[in-house]
């Protein structure tokens, strides 16, 4: 069976007693850094696992040696560093290849940045828009113009790197609608969590006031917003 258990986002509270107890009754756990997992599971009490690293550019073999282990009767849980495993993170191969051939999978949800984010904004998300990472270069200005024209509420992430710049560019992607929402969500879950609603026009006074520490999250209202 291939369990796949989402993990905090930051506070270590944030974990269902069901992903403890399958952390706790697996046999072997996929995972992108053996230290980030190896120090959650001693945060939770949980005897040494043998820890599998998977990455997004990890080899068909490594996952070809992880469905054979499954064949064989074991227990493997995937997680992420942080959150829900294969949202902007490893995960979709291994799951993908499990599908197909057709072995037992189970999922055990729990936090992720984008739906905290969402949750927390303010803003209509009965229907939105994932985005992942913005791209660095190519397709990254079609993208920006789309959020221009989108109608429904749209959610991102950025590093702490490219954070200013990632706001810089959709200010002036969404000028002609100064009026428009913007929550900046950093930190959630952690100590210093912040989420700061803010419109287009005010973006650029805003991201030079901004921590450049952190995780982000960014949540842009959807255009002609009727609430
Ligand atoms: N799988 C994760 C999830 O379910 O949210 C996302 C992993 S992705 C590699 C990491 C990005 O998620 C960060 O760069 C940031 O944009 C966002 N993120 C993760 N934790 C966060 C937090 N505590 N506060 C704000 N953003 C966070």
């Amino acid at each position: 069976m291939l369990s796949i258990v989402a993990t905090p986002i930051g506070n270590l509270q944030d974990i269902t007693l069901r992903a403890v107890e399958t952390l706790r009754n697996c046999t072997a756990i996929a995972c992108e850094d053996t230290r980030v997992t190896g120090m959650l599971l001693q945060h939770l009490g949980i005897e040494k696992k043998p820890l599998v690293s998977i990455h997004s550019y990890a080899s068909d073999a490594r996952t070809d040696q992880l469905v054979e282990r499954l064949r064989n009767g074991e227990h493997i849980v995937l997680v992420s560093d942080a959150g829900t495993p294969g949202i902007s993170d490893p995960g979709y191969g291994l799951v993908s290849r499990v599908q197909k051939e057709g072995l037992p999978l189970e999922v055990v949800p729990g936090p992720s940045a984008f739906l905290a984010a969402l949750s927390a904004s303010g803003l209509p998300m009965n229907q939105f828009v994932y985005l992942g990472f913005l791209p660095l270069k190519k397709g990254r200005s079609t993208l920006l113009r789309s959020i221009a024209d989108e109608e429904r509420t749209v959610v991102f992430y950025e590093s702490v790197h490219r954070i200013r710049r990632a706001l810089g560019d959709l200010a002036e992607a969404l000028a002609p609608q100064p009026d428009r929402t913007v929550v900046i969500a950093r930190e959630l879950t952690k100590m210093y969590e912040q989420i700061i609603t803010t419109t287009v026009e005010a973006l650029p006074g805003v991201a030079q006031t901004i921590t450049e520490k952190g995780e982000f999250v960014i949540v842009v209202g959807p255009r002609n917003r009727k609430d």
